[in-house]
């Protein structure tokens, strides 16, 4: 299911998920926040129909949509601090 930066998912616990499309802009976010990298990432996720349509988003694209999924209205939820355990 997941493609590619799939380092260390397995010792994390298994997510599910590390890096999703933006469905707006198509950039690749790192769910994961990009621990262990400089840049920190922030990924947003619709939690209505994230399962429907992969509704993930760019903080950029998040922004945009003032922070509401375009598909259904609902307010979009940061991913991101659920791994920093
Ligand atoms: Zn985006
Ligand atoms: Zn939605």
């Amino acid at each position: 299911m997941t493609v590619g930066l799939a380092k260390g998912a397995s010792s994390m616990g298994h997510l599910g998920w590390v890096s999703k499309r933006c469905r707006v802009c198509g950039v690749w976010v790192d769910l994961t926040g990009g621990v262990g990298k400089t840049k920190k990432t922030l990924a947003y996720y619709c939690p209505n129909c994230a399962h429907l349509h992969e509704s993930y988003f760019c903080h950029a694209c998040a922004r945009k949509t003032k922070y509401t999924c375009p598909y259904c209205g609902t307010k979009l939820v940061l991913v991101t601090p659920l791994t920093e355990a």
